[in-house]
């Protein structure tokens, strides 16, 4: 059986990969920042209900121990991890003229280093393995910018020169690492959001819709099938229409 890690599967798009994955066969490992993140959730329900095998840890993605940690846990427990889903990534929204240095500095080490953390650790166990797949989550904020987001659009910016230096570095080992950048999906994330807000992002997605994290999910299935076995380096955007 493979085994896929999603960090920051607690809720929102990483529940949703995480379900769809387990529909696709893999054991599933789950993690999040906090024991809380699990409570009055029935993600690792519904993920059992799919018949594979499932665990939660909890890890900091920012922390490079926590992830060395984390990602030596999953190999203990499962024997191989196959598919990677850089997924964890936190707001912290204003304008930069109002930004605090250490509000950039958080952003920048949940959404960015974790990235280098997991795959780093994970990517060793895949090259051993002479296989694997690494989706990472960027952001339409990340390819057009977005006022009030410095901070949160340099780490998805990022995750995508990230994305393509993994896919240069690990590709002649069987590993393929691509990126998914959403644009407005409908999770506590974006609930945030003001009326007015909302109301300015409808108008330009061409689908008139927000995204709902299955469509999100469906896209990492492909990524992590045998069908995007040739597919490596890339920026799939996942926007109704966002920007074209
Ligand atoms: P969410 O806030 O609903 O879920 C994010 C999860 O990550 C939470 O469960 C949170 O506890 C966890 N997390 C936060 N910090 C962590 C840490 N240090 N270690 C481990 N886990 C941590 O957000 P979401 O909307 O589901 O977003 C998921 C990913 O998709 C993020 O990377 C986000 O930037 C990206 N994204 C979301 C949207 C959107 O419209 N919702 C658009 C583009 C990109």
């Amino acid at each position: 059986m493979a085994t896929a890690i999603i960090t920051g599967s607690a809720r929102g798009i990483g529940a949703a990969i995480a379900l769809r994955l387990a529909k696709d066969g893999y054991d599933i490992a789950l993690n999040d920042i906090s024991e809380g993140m699990f409570e009055n959730n029935d993600i690792m329900d519904k993920i059992k209900a799919e018949g594979v095998q499932c665990e939660k840890y909890i890890a900091d993605v920012s922390s490079h121990a926590d992830c060395e940690n984390l990602v030596k846990a999953v190999k203990e427990r499962f024997g191989s991890i196959d598919v990677l889903v850089n997924n964890a990534g936190i707001t912290r929204d204003g304008l930069m003229m109002r930004m605090a240095e250490d509000v950039y500095d958080l952003v920048i080490s949940v959404n960015q280093k974790s990235v280098f953390n997991m795959t780093k650790f994970a990517g060793a166990v895949m090259m051993k393995q002479k296989s694997g797949r690494i989706i990472n989550l960027s952001s339409v904020a990340g390819l057009y910018g977005n006022a009030g987001q410095m901070n949160y659009s340099a780490s998805k910016a990022a995750i995508i020169g990230m994305t393509k230096t993994t896919a240069k570095e690990l590709g002649s080992r069987g590993i393929t690492c691509n990126a998914v950048a959403p644009g407005f999906i409908q999770t506590p994330m974006t609930d945030k959001l003001t009326e007015e807000q909302k109301k300015a992002i409808l108008n330009m997605i061409a689908m008139k819709r927000y995204g709902q994290v299955e469509e999100i999910a469906g896209v990492v299935s492909f990524l992590a099938s045998k069908d995007a076995s040739y597919v490596t380096g890339q920026v799939i955007e996942i926007s109704g229409g966002l920007s074209m």
